[in-house]
């Protein structure tokens, strides 16, 4: 286990599904920071020195023993300093990992291959993530204020995303509907994390009803799909608990 201690935990292994290590970075913050049930993006700071620190003691836990590493931040991996994606780059040559995870947001998208051009040299396979929520467009950009426009299944995977976050357990949503965008997902990703909506300090609140039918009739399809990533709460990866 990291020897670092952190006032919020920011790294772990990921045994099941997909092993691998993950690390919970800090950037400058999200930039789109619209999405009307995230409070994610308060792990942040403009102190690119700070941020620095802070991450570069967290990468020091990884050990590559998995051999893929995910990268995490409030945002996108735009946000991170230049120093940090440096010794991104150093511990993943150093520990021998063969695949990193990032995220990023849609407006985002152009960056893609900036990073890709980053690693060109280095043999380590890059693979985007990006938070969906919901394939149905009216309730992903009015409700849930996504900021993916008209956005198709089929324009986000050709922007270079090859997994997605989905969101459940909101008013509005059923369990029917869940399920097809989980079903989209898996037809046009590679992989699919369902996360189920918690208390948090924004407005949205969870649905119990829409949780507990997601639950009887969706959870038991997927439970065991090895593509599919199901937290119901949002620190079932390990990082992101207050320690
Ligand atoms: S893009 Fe991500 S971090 Fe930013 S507000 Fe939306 S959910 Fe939160």
């Amino acid at each position: 286990m990291c020897p670092f201690l952190f006032k919020m935990k920011r790294y772990d292994k990921i045994t099941e599904k997909n092993p691998r290590e993950i690390v919970l970075l800090r950037g400058t913050g999200c930039q789109w920071k619209r999405c009307t049930f995230c409070d994610y993006h308060t792990d942040a700071s403009s102190d690119a020195n700070a941020n620095f620190a802070l991450n570069s003691a967290v990468l020091d836990c990884v050990t590559g023993e998995l051999g893929r590493l995910e990268v995490i931040n409030s945002g996108s991996f735009v946000d991170l300093d230049a120093k940090t994606m440096q010794k991104i780059r150093d511990v993943a040559i150093a520990k021998g990992i063969s695949a990193l995870h990032f995220e990023c947001h849609w407006m985002h998208r152009g960056a893609l291959n900036d990073l890709r051009a980053f690693f060109a040299k280095d043999r380590i396979r890059l693979i985007f993530k990006i938070g969906v929520e919901s394939f149905d467009i009216p309730f992903r950009e009015r409700i849930l204020k996504k900021g993916l426009g008209n956005a198709t299944p089929e324009q986000i995977a050709a922007a270079g995303f090859e997994e997605i976050n989905l969101l459940c357990g909101i008013d509005g949503q059923t369990a029917s509907g869940i399920r097809a965008d989980i079903e989209t997902g898996l037809a046009h990703f590679s992989r699919v994390c369902v996360n189920v909506m918690t208390e948090n300090t924004t407005a949205v609140r969870p649905d119990k009803k829409v949780i507990e039918a997601f639950m009887r009739e969706v959870y038991p399809l997927y439970q065991n799909d090895q593509r599919v990533d199901i937290l119901l709460q949002n620190t079932d990866f390990g990082v992101g608990k207050r320690e």
